[in-house]
């Protein structure tokens, strides 16, 4: 499988070279040159399949031969070993529970996956290569986790003094081993522009291979397709029209979903459902797509005002609005709504969750007033992530998980920095 830069001003690719860039050298998003819907008997007979199986059958022409398949089938099993239940609110709404991988984001899957490839591509090379993120929070602790012990690979993570939790802060810097995390004299945005610089550097980058782990690289962006095909694989015998609400901040984890579909997934919509950040609420409304700063929410990892994967999501749908408009809804919510949300889920159903789930729960009750459908919203943080805010509102304590528990004995060990020629100082020594 060949993959374009979406600026059309770069060469196709292989996906190797697609996940060792990240970004195009147009600075534009890869995207795979075809997408082949699978056999109808692949969704027919999807019970007697195992997860590991499902995934294996779903990404494999994206990525093999370039990963041989008996290898592409060891990191699937490796990145998917835990479960990814459905959780039953009431005969309308499910939610999908994302948060029983090891640091309890969604984005453990796409971190693992990643990590996984590199360390194949990686292998036989003699220069490491680095990873260079920038976190708000959870972004840091999956990629953290994902590559801990990689052969060939360096993480170096950056995230802002005081602005992560403490959960997240201890997920970040007690790893040791091939992760090293700055604690930068700034907030996020300082940490996002500190990265850009560095990979904009000529300089360090004639001397170091680095590359990023956000959602716009394809080996984080697409194993996120997985578990749509696990929610269908559950739900299938109860329910005709599935639709799907994605709590969304960059749009990755919902355009993965569309990737589903377009794989022959029976999906009826989507519903991006977003905090105060409504850039692409407003885009659906007027058709004119202009990003804004970002707002602080209590949602903070969907504190998004330009969303780097809504240009893959157009592609998809031939960069057509009403096309896109047949398939996907969006709502924007703001955090006393939000609060609202958890709330009633907890008293009403005795669910907890955080508020990125909440925040997908109201976007199915909203779908539901003129739709029929049963809605899956993603729960795609364990509530502990946010416990000041959840606990403040469903005035319970919420103990604290094995994986969680585990880390908060360790000491955190972080070089501070304030500026970029620290950053490059101690990248280049
Ligand atoms: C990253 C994140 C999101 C947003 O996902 P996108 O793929 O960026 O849209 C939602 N919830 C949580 C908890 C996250 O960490």
């Amino acid at each position: 499988m060949k993959y374009y830069s979406l600026n059309k001003k770069a060469p196709n690719t292989t996906f190797e070279e697609a996940v060792v860039r990240g970004l195009a050298p147009d600075k534009g998003l890869y995207f795979p040159e075809s997408i082949t819907p699978l056999e109808a008997s692949f969704f027919e007979n999807i019970e007697d399949k195992s997860n590991a199986e499902i995934a294996l059958e779903a990404i494999r022409q994206f990525i093999v031969p370039e990963i041989p398949e008996d290898i592409l089938k060891t990191i699937v099993e490796g990145t998917l070993s835990f479960d990814f239940p459905v959780v039953e609110i009431n005969k309308n709404i499910s939610t999908l529970e994302l948060f029983h991988g090891p640091t309890m984001a969604f984005k453990d899957v796409g971190a693992r996956f990643m990590a996984r490839c590199l360390g194949y591509f990686n292998k036989t090379n003699t220069n490491d290569i680095t990873v260079l993120v920038a976190t708000s929070g959870d972004t840091g602790g999956a990629v953290a986790n994902g590559f801990l012990g990689v052969k060939g690979v360096n993480v170096v993570i950056l995230y802002p003094s005081g602005k992560v939790s403490d959960i997240q802060e201890k997920q970040l810097t007690t790893l040791g081993q091939n992760i090293t995390a700055l604690e930068v004299d700034g907030v996020f945005d300082d940490c996002q522009d500190m990265v850009k610089q560095a990979f904009m550097d000529k300089e360090l980058t004639s001397k170091m291979q680095l590359t990023s782990a956000n959602s716009i690289n394809i080996a984080r962006w697409l194993p996120q397709l997985f578990y749509f095909i696990f929610t269908y694989k559950q739900l299938k015998s109860k329910y005709k029209d599935i639709a799907f609400s994605v709590p969304s901040g960059n749009f990755g984890n919902i355009c993965a979903g569309m990737v589903a579909q377009k794989l022959g997934l029976p999906v009826k919509h989507f519903i991006a459902s977003n905090n105060a950040n409504a850039t692409v609420v407003n885009y659906m409304l007027s058709q004119t797509y202009s990003p804004k700063p970002s707002i602080q929410t209590i949602s903070n990892a969907m504190d998004v005002g330009n969303p780097s994967n809504f240009i893959r999501i157009q592609e998809l749908h031939n960069n057509d609005f009403e096309t896109l408009k047949s398939n996907l809804s969006s709502f924007s919510y703001t955090d006393n709504e939000t609060r609202e949300a958890l709330l009633e889920l907890y008293s009403d159903f005795n669910y907890v969750a955080d508020p990125h789930g909440a925040v997908g729960y109201l976007g199915a009750k909203d779908y539901l007033k003129n739709n029929e459908a049963h809605v899956v919203f993603l729960e795609t943080a364990h509530p502990t992530k946010f416990l000041d805010v959840v606990e403040d509102v469903i005035k319970e304590n919420i103990d604290l998980p094995p994986q969680i528990e585990a880390v908060m004995d360790k000491e955190k060990v972080a070089t501070k920095i304030g500026t970029y020629e620290e950053l490059k100082g101690f990248l280049l020594k």
